[in-house]
């Protein structure tokens, strides 16, 4: 039995003639890793391939150093190693797509979101920039368990906005933190145990701007993997589809 069952589907959209969102489905790995492109001239296309292909290289290389923590997932040192390579991974993507940009003026300002997720066995790792998301459900409950990395997050953090009046306003896209923009980025990272069963969704905002409430995309979550990506596609393009729709989903079970 395989640790891991996992379905990825990206979509144009209705309104977009490209697709620069891109993403990873690996279970051998255990590496899934949602992407999504910033930069016109097709610029966005080529951050948001390199990011996610990039992270894959470093992760195979790295992922060694962490392995015991499939049998020993309490070890918090291995732990602290496990995120660092996940940052270690998202930092040499940055600087990688912002030295791209330097040397080629078409692709000026080019960068990408990442969100990055990491299986050991019973260990998650995280990893997070920009406004893409990683949902977890669990026992009938679900949780979005990244941050977002936009104007509007920090200022419904800071109270000077209440999630309602979020909703309409005007600069719902600007994002805070990007892959390639500069030539540093902060990366979030963070540790979740899992248990057997445990659903992770991992999505482009061309999905959760239009499936903004958790416990609809719950039910869907819910359904087998293999129709969460497409159902969960068709209701962004029957919204108006304007971005580019990527969703993985990922089910964990007995180690
Ligand atoms: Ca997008």
């Amino acid at each position: 039995m395989p640790r891991y069952t996992s379905f990825g589907q990206s979509d144009v959209g209705r309104v977009r003639k490209h697709n620069e969102d891109a993403f990873i489905i690996d279970d051998s790995l255990g590496l899934y890793v949602v992407a999504d492109g910033l930069g016109g001239h097709a610029a966005g296309e080529v951050a948001s391939e390199e990011a996610v292909y990039n992270i894959r290289g470093w992760v195979r290389r790295e992922r060694p150093k962490v392995e015991s923590l499939i049998t020993d997932p309490y070890d918090v040192d291995q732990q602290n190693v496990a995120e660092q390579i996940l940052r270690g991974a998202i930092q040499a993507a940055t600087y990688l797509i912002h030295s791209m940009a330097e040397f080629d003026e078409t692709k000026a300002g080019m960068g990408t979101t990442t969100s990055v997720l990491m299986l050991l066995g019973r260990v998650a790792v995280i990893g997070q920039v920009g406004d893409s998301r990683i949902y977890l459900a669990r026992d009938g409950q679900i949780a979005q368990i990244t941050d977002d990395h936009t104007l509007i997050a920090a200022q419904i953090r800071e109270g000077m906005l209440t999630p309602e009046e979020a909703r309409y306003a005007p600069h719902r896209n600007v994002i805070t933190r990007a892959v390639g923009s500069h030539e540093y980025v902060e990366v979030d990272t963070r540790v979740v145990e899992t248990i057997p069963g445990d659903r992770f969704l991992l999505c482009s905002d061309g999905l959760h701007g239009y499936v903004e409430e958790p416990d609809e995309i719950l039910p869907i979550l819910s359904l087998p993997v293999d129709q969460v990506c497409q159902r969960l596609i068709d209701i962004a393009n029957t919204r108006g589809g304007k971005d580019n729709i990527t969703a993985i989903v990922v089910e964990v079970h007995e180690v």
